[in-house]
């Protein structure tokens, strides 16, 4: 059943002759996937509309489709759309945008409203869950390239399938997915799998090198030096965050890696237990209560954070 704030985003796409689509900085599959097929799913449903998916391009995502490159100045009277994104400030690429009036799709948790319009469901796997429910639920239109983009949205986010958020309600809405567009979901795990060989090297590297605490927080500080060594760049540790799940004696697990030319500890944390957002919160941070991520200035306050996970460690074991 159509809820009325799907009702009212549906009316506010079909007023404006000109939508921007922004998500995170830093963006991941869901982000780029959310924005690119809610900008195709408008244009196919309204051809004549301007709509645009905005923010740094990443040549990892460019099998999700292209994104657009807009003079921000020139964009007057727009709506805006931010998906999987809960704060103006980590929005990436709106600097500029004089829109009239905002929506905000997302699955973060966050107490503030930021927009006019605020489709926010906590409980679901992904931006791209609530998108593809959006779609389904209004005149929105669907097509292959659409429904694959979702898809591996909810994939990725969803750690195939393996986060708590997983429901029957995220199965439905996948099976509606492929069932409406037959897309043939096996063959697109390339895009997001598919990886090269000195990236396992480091994973190797990684799995080396964790340090685990004895109340089950495991952590290593990747510096520029180990980036160099196995070729790859600051960003490549948080696509493997998600594969140290499931490990015995580990909780919460951290990868603190030095980003030397913004000089920053870009901080991923994830658990298997602990609530960790809100240690995250502390540290220039953020996101779910099993996922998060966090930002720091210095090695102490690097030190401090990985104190506070392990106090978070501790508690839960009692
Ligand atoms: P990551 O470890 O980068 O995959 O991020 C995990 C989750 O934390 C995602 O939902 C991010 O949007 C969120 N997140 C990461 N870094 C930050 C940050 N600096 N501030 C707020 N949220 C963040």
């Amino acid at each position: 059943m159509t809820s009325i704030k799907e009702k009212n985003i549906y009316r506010k796409i079909k007023k404006y002759s000109t939508i921007v689509i922004a998500r995170h900085v830093g963006p991941d599959p869901d982000a780029i996937a959310s924005q690119i097929a809610l900008r195709d799913s408008i244009k196919n449903t309204f051809p004549s509309k301007n709509v645009y998916a905005i923010g740094a391009s990443v040549s990892r995502f460019k099998k999700f489709g292209s994104l657009d490159k807009i003079n921000n100045e020139s964009i007057n009277n727009c709506l805006l759309i931010i998906t999987d994104v809960p704060t103006m400030e980590r929005v990436d690429g709106i600097e500029g945008i004089k829109y009239k009036e905002s929506i905000k799709i997302d699955h973060h948790p966050c107490d503030e409203k930021v927009c006019d319009i605020e489709l926010v469901e906590e409980s679901s796997t992904s931006a791209c869950q609530i998108i593809s429910q959006l779609i389904m639920n209004t005149p929105l239109k669907l097509n292959k390239d659409i429904a694959s983009n979702l898809f591996l949205g909810i994939v990725s986010d969803s750690d195939r399938f393996l986060i708590k958020y997983t429901n029957l309600k995220t199965f439905k809405i996948v099976a509606n997915l492929i069932e409406k567009s037959e897309i043939d979901f096996t063959s697109l795990y390339d895009k997001l799998y598919e990886r090269p060989i000195n990236e396992i090297k480091f994973h190797g590297f990684i799995a080396q090198n964790l340090e685990i605490s004895k109340n089950g927080l495991a952590s290593i500080l990747i510096t520029p030096e180990i980036l160099k060594e196995y070729n790859v760049d600051a960003s490549t540790p948080s696509n493997m965050i998600n594969d140290f799940n499931y490990i015995k004696d580990i909780l919460v697990w951290t990868f603190i890696t030095l980003d030397e030319k913004n000089q920053i500890f870009k901080v991923n944390i994830r658990s298997r237990g602990p609530i960790i957002n809100d240690v995250a919160n502390s540290y220039n941070g953020g996101g779910h209560k099993f996922a998060s991520g966090a930002r720091c200035k210095t090695q102490e306050e690097v030190n401090n954070m990985l104190k506070d996970l392990d106090k978070v460690c501790k508690l839960y074991k009692k």
